[in-house]
């Protein structure tokens, strides 16, 4: 697009062996909320893989043996120029992704806490010790690392993504090739910046722009590269199972969701209102842990969905930079194909319950709950990646049940209940990584983070988890 925004727009490179390596290729970024480009980044190809893997290998050595507590000050310092660049990483999240500054401050927090708790993870890298059967023999455990890991991420949460997949993988001691997405890639390439400036070693962690479908498909299936974790859709992470899969080498998958919350008849509808809008709306409705899907129990059904209906239609749309509630969807091909889920559930019998629909001109969409939605429509089955609520009424926590449970995905699930037993049933029956009780579907810095079924594969990211993934577990025999 050669507008004069796209001649000023300033040409980034990649990030190969420490240094800025610029492409003959390159491939426009666009900011949601005005449609304009703003960045070139690079178009690599699988000869650029090839480069970021001989770069990642020479610094492996150095970095498998770098003090853990060297590695967790990097860390932490890390974490200091996060918190000092807040205001430019929020920005350039929300001029790439489009989510509001507020979304995109807290995204900055965020980060920098779970580096913080990683920062941690690298001195508790601990092992086992086993009794034997021969006297004098010692058996142990070692956690050592995987080696290089290819990290893939998403476009929705273009500070966290990222950060999720370095800081575990440096503290345990591997190197890294980050693929970010190409609809946002420019918060990866300010972030690893910051961690030369935190004191890394040039080629520990390495950055190729680029599509998915040509370098991400290349790194996966690299000789060079050891482990595979990948944040994205259902479809691509099977993809990437079956390279891995024939490779056998290690995947964490971390895939589409389609969150459902049960409303019961007891439920205090003033507490749970504003918590399903909350999970709902953020980042437009564009987040894996979205609520999508509300169970309603007949008994409140009515006053639920009046309820819900007028918080939606008191949302301010507009641009993230501005004082508004929701922002633009990530591009307007976003918009179009949540616009086509949302004419094919009307046509399927769903019923609008919101009335407004006066969105600003681009990729904007007026947020929308639709009510008497029912299992079988496809709006209740896929994963729709907008400001939709599809409503469905449920005679009893028992159906709730079932109907969360009818989807491939399993990854966060919600109940707004005064009853104990509801609340235990459902967090003991509900196929999920994650079950909130009286609490929308937001996760803490430190604390493991997944799901089951479509939604995922693999260890859990965030907690002490990683450790799974980002280690091997050697066993040694030792005789005197
Ligand atoms: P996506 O289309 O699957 O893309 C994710 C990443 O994979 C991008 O970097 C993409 O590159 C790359 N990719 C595409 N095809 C590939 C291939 N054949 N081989 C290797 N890499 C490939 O997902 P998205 O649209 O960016 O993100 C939205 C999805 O992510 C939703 O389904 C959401 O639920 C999920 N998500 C899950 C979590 C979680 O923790 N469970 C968190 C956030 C998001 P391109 O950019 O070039 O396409
Ligand atoms: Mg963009």
């Amino acid at each position: 697009m050669s507008t004069p925004t796209s001649l000023k727009a300033p040409v980034s490179a990649n990030r190969i062996g420490g240094r800025s390596v610029p492409h003959s290729r390159t491939t426009p970024v666009l900011d949601p909320a005005t449609l304009e480009v703003i960045a070139h980044v690079p178009r690599s190809t699988s000869s650029d893989v090839d480069a970021a893997v001989i770069a990642a290998h020479s610094a492996a050595a150095g970095w498998a043996v770098t003090a853990p507590q060297e590695r967790s000050r990097i860390l932490l310092r890390w974490a200091e120029l996060l918190l000092q660049h807040k205001e430019e990483l929020a920005a350039l999240a929300t001029s790439e992704m489009g989510k509001v500054l507020k979304e995109s401050r807290g995204e900055v927090d965020r980060a920098i806490s779970e580096i913080q708790f990683m920062s941690g993870e690298a001195l508790r890298l601990t092992g086992e010790t086993f009794p034997s059967s021969t006297p004098g023999t010692l058996i142990y455990t070692a956690r050592v690392p995987v080696g290089t890991v290819a990290a893939i991420t998403p476009w929705n949460f273009p500070i966290v993504a990222p950060v999720r997949k370095i800081a575990p993988a440096l503290a345990a001691g591997n190197t890294v090739i980050v693929k970010p997405a190409a609809e946002a890639p420019l918060s990866t390439l300010l972030l690893v910046d910051l961690l030369d400036e935190a004191g890394l070693a040039g080629g520990v962690v390495n950055v190729i722009c680029g599509s998915g479908s040509e370098v991400g498909a290349a790194l996966v299936a690299h000789p060079g590269v050891d482990a595979v974790t990948f944040t994205g859709s259902t479809q691509v992470g099977r993809t990437i199972a079956e390279t891995a899969g024939r490779r056998l080498i290690p995947t964490q998958l971390e895939l589409g969701g389609k969150n459902a919350v049960y409303v019961d008849v007891s439920a205090d509808l003033d507490r749970a209102v504003p918590e399903i809008v909350s999970a709902s709306i953020q980042a437009t409705g564009q987040r894996c842990t979205a609520i999508s899907r509300v169970l309603a129990h007949e008994g409140i059904v009515d006053e639920l969905v009046l309820r819900l209906a007028a918080a939606y239609d008191g949302l301010l749309i507009g641009s993230g930079r501005e004082a508004v509630d929701v922002g633009p969807l990530v591009s307007e091909k976003a918009r179009d194909d949540v616009a086509a889920h949302i004419r094919g559930a009307l046509k399927d019998g769903a019923r609008m319950a919101t009335f407004r629909s006066d969105a600003p001109e681009g990729a904007y969409l007026a947020p929308v709950v639709l009510d008497r939605v029912t299992p079988t429509m496809s709006i209740a089955r896929d994963e729709v990646f907008g400001p939709v609520l599809a409503v469905l009424r449920v005679a009893d926590y028992e159906e709730a049940i079932e109907v969360t449970n009818s989807s491939e995905y399993g990854l966060a699930a919600a109940a707004f209940t005064s009853d104990i037993r509801v609340a235990n049933e459902f967090a003991h029956h509900v196929q999920a990584g994650m079950v909130h009780i009286n609490h929308g579907t937001s996760s803490q810095p430190h604390v493991p983070f997944g799901g089951v079924g479509a939604s995922g594969l693999g260890p859990y990211s965030i907690g002490h988890t990683v450790q799974d993934f980002f280690t091997q577990v050697k066993v040694v025999y030792v005789k005197s």
